[in-house]
């Protein structure tokens, strides 16, 4: 990213006046084009009414997708929209007919909510969770996992990349063995969507979540969930509604064939344009650039941890992203937080609860998660670093 490109992005957000954001993986902040497609709308809707706002509207809310199937390199037939990351994933998780005794090949650093569906579908269906192990690089072991399958296996379900730190899941190679072996393979790639560029085609997944507000950069209550046509008509959705599916008769109903039988009828518009807007502006940047700028200040951010006393870099895998975790010896994660806080700065703390397995087998109660985007800069990596220091400072024990 040329100098003069950064500095177009960083007058696109108007958050770069008022924070340092290292909170990129929990929410990002938005670029003009969607905050201004969501206020927009919403003035629409308030002038005349929401309905004739939707329908004015129709053809920009079509165009969602468009881009979003750009975006994975799918077809728009293979997209719904939905209100959040979770629920995309729920949607698709919950409509696979489990019996008893069949398999979820899960990975260490599962993400709560997903293995938490696991364990209550397996409770009701008799099915059982396996975890893969990691390999020495920390990452999935593609070799264990070829090891594991056997014919009860009926998905593997993993994260592309976990919640707790910069690890990147070895997400094609899975899904190589997945086609070959025909099992379900669902991919949650809430924080790889909007950070690296993501292709299903490549992947070989059979459904992608992902969520509006983390790289994307879009609105908060916005998710994405994409299903390949060819299963999407062989799942039936947990939940069906009219928009989802058609009454056409006293006893009867027609889902329709595409992936919006994952949707609802009602949703937010304003939010729905607010994420098209956020896909189409991170199309326009390209995802090897974004990638690219990412993996710079994130190597920057680690190097540079390195060398702050006290401070340890905890993130694993042989491919690492923007999410840079990392721990400072003798102050909680939530004191870190609230320190750099009063500087403005942005981060967040991941607890053991999210990633319970991985966490539990590293002896982590938390980790602290900075996490990059293209529009930050090395001047606010230096900044950072230097208020990080003055920390670890002052609560060094006398
Ligand atoms: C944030 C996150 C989710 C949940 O996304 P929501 O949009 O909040 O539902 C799921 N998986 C991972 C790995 C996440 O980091």
């Amino acid at each position: 990213m040329k100098p003069n490109q950064l500095k177009r992005a960083r007058s696109e957000t108007p958050g770069c006046n008022q924070v340092l954001h290292f909170n990129n993986a929990g929410s990002s902040l938005m670029p003009e084009p969607v905050i201004e497609a969501m206020l927009d709308h919403l003035e629409l809707e308030a002038r005349i009414g929401g309905y004739e706002a939707a329908a004015q509207e129709d053809a920009r809310l079509e165009r969602f997708y468009d881009v979003t199937a750009q975006l994975l390199n799918c077809g728009r037939d293979e997209i719904a929209f939905v209100e959040n990351a979770t629920r995309a994933w729920d949607m698709a998780f919950y409509a696979i007919p489990f019996q008893p005794g069949d398999r979820i090949l899960t990975a260490q650093a599962e993400y709560a909510s997903n293995y938490i569906a696991y364990l209550q579908v397996a409770r009701k269906t008799g099915a059982k969770v396996d975890v893969i192990p990691n390999d020495d690089h920390g990452q999935i072991c593609v070799e264990q996992l070829k090891a594991m399958l056997d014919e009860r296996v009926k998905l593997i379900a993993i994260t592309h990349v976990p919640t707790n730190g910069g690890l990147v899941n070895p997400a094609a190679e899975i899904g190589a063995i997945a086609r070959s072996a025909g099992i379900l393979y669902l991919l949650d790639a809430c924080q790889s969507v909007g950070q690296l560029p993501v292709d299903v085609q490549k992947i070989g997944c059979d459904f992608l979540s992902a969520t509006g507000r983390k790289f994307l950069r879009g609105p908060r209550g916005t998710g994405i969930l994409y299903v390949r046509r060819e299963v999407c008509q062989q799942l039936e959705p947990p939940f069906l509604d009219l928009h989802s599916a058609t009454w056409t008769a006293h006893d009867q109903y027609v889902i329709r064939p595409d992936a919006r039988r994952f949707e609802n009828w009602e949703m937010n518009l304003a939010g729905k344009l607010g994420l098209a807007a956020a896909v189409e502006y991170a199309l326009a940047w390209g995802l090897e650039t974004i990638a690219e700028r990412i993996q710079l200040l994130a190597t920057k951010l680690r190097d540079g941890l390195k060398q702050v006393a006290g401070a340890t870099v905890l993130d694993l895998g042989r491919q690492r992203c923007g999410i840079v975790s990392f721990c400072l010896a003798g102050v909680s994660g939530n004191d870190v937080k609230k320190r750099l806080a009063r500087q403005q700065i942005n981060v967040s703390v991941s607890p053991q609860r999210f990633t319970l397995l991985d966490m539990q087998q590293r002896q982590l109660e938390h980790v602290v998660r900075a996490s990059v985007h293209y529009y930050n800069t090395e001047q606010e990596i230096e900044r950072f670093l230097q208020v990080l220091r003055t920390i670890a400072v002052e609560v060094e024990p006398t």
